[in-house]
């Protein structure tokens, strides 16, 4: 910990902003100024990066970096609330940065408007002195915390799934990282993003300020942090659990015996498809998957051009009832479509579609296991389609 008499001084104003903190013991003036020197790394400014960010700010926290290269959606506004409508369609970095010196102008904010890669993370997270990941993909997370583990920094986790959260710190006082408690990533497709499983919109604020609230007790030094500890979150039941996490003696990254040195290709280590390797492919040939992968504008062209595939819909009844397609000739939810073949014909192409691509990918491949011929799946899914085709359909 910096010195007391290295820290920063308060001005009137500041002492005015903060006295709720300045009288509070724990925190008093030195606290204060601890939170003026310290620097935090945001990476991701969607649920659970809004309310953590804000509190950071209003509590004085001197410098805040936000990664993310995304725009505003209005799917994103029943959560995120730094961002505001007037910022749809603009970047989440430059509304949380206007949000943040709206709340308080004190805050230094950096602003990193790029994907957190290998190559740059390293770069992006050596300035500060605490990380916390607000992320919603595997790769990202194991990214971090291999980047925190070889720079030195708390890692400060949190994760939602619909009405449950979960939230620790890693790589703090001697703790265990996010590799001690997950080795592997679970197979693409297994567990699905808020975006395909749905999210309660208050979830990402409880798990947001978790982490803030843990961010604020490193920097000032007191009570007990997370570290060691997974706290468990449950809206439905209002539960909070923890479980005891101890340290793996052979993690490969924060193991006495290393075998993760530097960073790796995460997308490649969490089994994701890269965009050069077809993510959005445009060839209709069936690739090593054995189903074709085509976006909405070449399957429109097909489509106009007296392709007539059975169109199946791997999605949930209660999202057929948001939204479907006029064309499509079944509904089966993804996990179902193995039990379920009698109902899909094998003398007709089958063009398979979901939300956004990865849950009717997974039923593809369940289609060709099973003996299909000539199965395409639709990138990008029915948003794509509402986006770039039917803009008269609603996206969700
Ligand atoms: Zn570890």
């Amino acid at each position: 910990m910096i010195d007391a008499s290295q820290l920063p001084e308060l001005d009137n104003d500041e002492i005015a902003r903060y006295s709720r903190h300045l009288i509070l013991p724990n925190v008093g003036m030195e606290g204060q100024r601890r939170l003026k020197a310290a620097s935090v790394l945001c990476v991701g400014t969607g649920g659970l990066g809004s309310p953590l960010a804000l509190y950071l700010a209003a509590a004085g926290v001197g410098r805040i970096g936000l990664v993310d290269f995304d725009v505003v959606d209005e799917s994103n506004l029943q959560r995120q609330i730094i961002h505001g409508t007037a910022w749809v369609g603009k970047s989440k970095v430059q509304s949380a940065k206007a949000r943040i010196h709206d709340l308080n102008p004190n805050v230094q904010v950096d602003t990193h408007e790029v994907p957190l890669t290998s190559e740059n993370a390293l770069g992006i997270v050596a300035p500060y002195d605490i990380v916390v990941d607000g992320t919603d993909n595997f790769p990202t997370r194991y990214l971090v915390n291999d980047a925190c583990v070889l720079l030195g920094k708390p890692n400060v986790y949190g994760s939602i799934f619909r009405f449950e959260g979960q939230a620790s710190v890693f790589n703090h006082d001697g703790g265990p990282c996010y590799r001690c408690l997950y080795e592997e990533p679970p197979p693409p497709g297994l567990v699905p993003s808020c975006a395909e499983g749905g999210v309660l919109g208050i979830l990402p604020g409880i798990i947001g300020m978790v982490q803030a609230t843990e961010i604020v007790k490193i920097i000032l030094g007191i009570g007990d942090s997370l570290s060691g500890r997974l706290m468990l979150y449950d809206a439905l039941g209002m539960t909070f659990r923890q479980l005891k996490l101890r340290k793996n003696p052979n993690c490969v990254i924060c193991g006495p015996n290393p075998t993760v040195t530097e960073l790796i290709d995460y997308n490649q280590f969490c089994g994701v498809p890269t965009a050069s390797e077809g993510a959005r492919p445009t060839d209709v040939a069936a690739g090593n998957e054995g189903f074709a992968r085509q976006g909405v504008a070449e399957i429109k062209a097909r489509l106009d051009g007296g392709w007539a595939p059975f169109v199946l819909d791997v999605r949930k009844p209660h999202e057929a009832d948001i939204v479907k397609l006029a064309f499509a000739d079944a509904l089966i939810p993804h996990e179902s479509v193995g039990h379920e073949l009698a109902r899909i014909p094998h003398d007709r192409d089958i063009l398979v579609h979901c939300k956004m691509g990865g849950r009717s990918a997974t039923a593809a491949k369940v289609l060709v296991d099973a003996g299909y011929r000539n199965v395409t799946n639709m990138e990008g899914g029915i948003t794509a389609w509402a986006k770039e085709i039917d803009t008269s359909l609603p996206t969700y």
